[in-house]
């Protein structure tokens, strides 16, 4: 469904992603690890086009995402992110905060999409905040709501970037049950972590991106157990 054939990206003189081939399938979940500032959130940016390629392409299904400045908020619409600060608008509630882009953007009928927007915060828990301003939620709490806001717009892939980061260790696997029920449904996800359980848990495939190369990729399994490069071990071995 996504394919990212021979993208580079540089910021002025730096190369900041050299030469990266990915396909992920409709259903799978690939994980993205490697060392701050390997490049996995400017690769993900470029997947939904916030960013500029210098060469190569990336494409959904048959369409070209990036380059392609024409069709920029349709195209984010189809490749919907959530990141790692949930930036939800303070002045409006929850309910309000998920189905304002529908209802403007999509231009969809109000009934339907809080109908909608009710059934998604249910999924996560959250159907009693729905009144409630994002001041008055917890971190983890906003983000499971960031992420139903990516939802309601139908994205056919979906794009996390250390959604968990910024949170308490205590929230953080709520958050990552919600990730983990939405594989399970078959979506097509892209995600960045640091959580390596997780990524264990929830990969079809890992790919190990460094110096804004792809240095290692395969079965989770296989990566984590049996990694083949010195440079993913000793960055495996930073986390135990
Ligand atoms: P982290 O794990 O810390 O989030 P990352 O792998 O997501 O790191 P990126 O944010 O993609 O890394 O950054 C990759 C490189 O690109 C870094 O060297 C960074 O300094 C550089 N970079 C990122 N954004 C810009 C920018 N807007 N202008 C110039 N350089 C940038
Ligand atoms: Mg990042």
């Amino acid at each position: 469904i996504l394919h990212i054939k021979n993208l580079s990206k540089r910021y002025g003189d730096t190369n900041v992603l050299k030469n990266i081939n990915i396909s992920v399938k409709k259903g799978e979940v690939v994980v993205i690890i490697g060392p701050s500032g390997c490049g996995k959130s400017t690769l993900l940016r470029c997947l939904n086009g916030l960013e500029e390629i210098q060469e190569g392409e990336v494409r959904l299904d048959d369409q070209v995402v990036n380059p392609n400045k024409k069709n920029l908020s349709k195209n984010r619409e189809k490749i919907g992110m959530v990141f790692q600060s949930y930036d939800l608008f303070p002045h409006l509630t929850i309910l309000q905060n998920v189905t304002l882009a529908p209802i403007k953007v999509k231009k969809r009928n109000r009934r339907e999409v809080e109908k909608e927007a009710l059934e998604l915060l249910e999924r996560v828990g959250l159907c009693s905040k729905k009144d409630d301003y994002p001041r008055q939620l917890s971190g983890g709490q906003k983000q499971r709501v960031a992420i139903v806001r990516a939802l309601i717009m139908h994205p056919e892939v979906l794009l996390l970037d250390e959604i968990t980061a910024a949170l308490d260790p205590e929230m953080v696997r709520e958050v990552l049950d919600v990730v983990l029920d939405l594989a399970k449904e078959g979506r097509t996800m892209v995600i960045v972590t640091h959580e390596m359980q997780f990524a264990k848990a929830v990969a079809d495939r890992v790919i190990f991106l460094e110096g804004g190369k792809i240095v290692e990729e395969g079965e989770p399994k296989k990566l984590f157990e049996k990694p083949e490069t010195d440079r993913l071990q000793r960055f495996l071995q930073t986390f135990t």
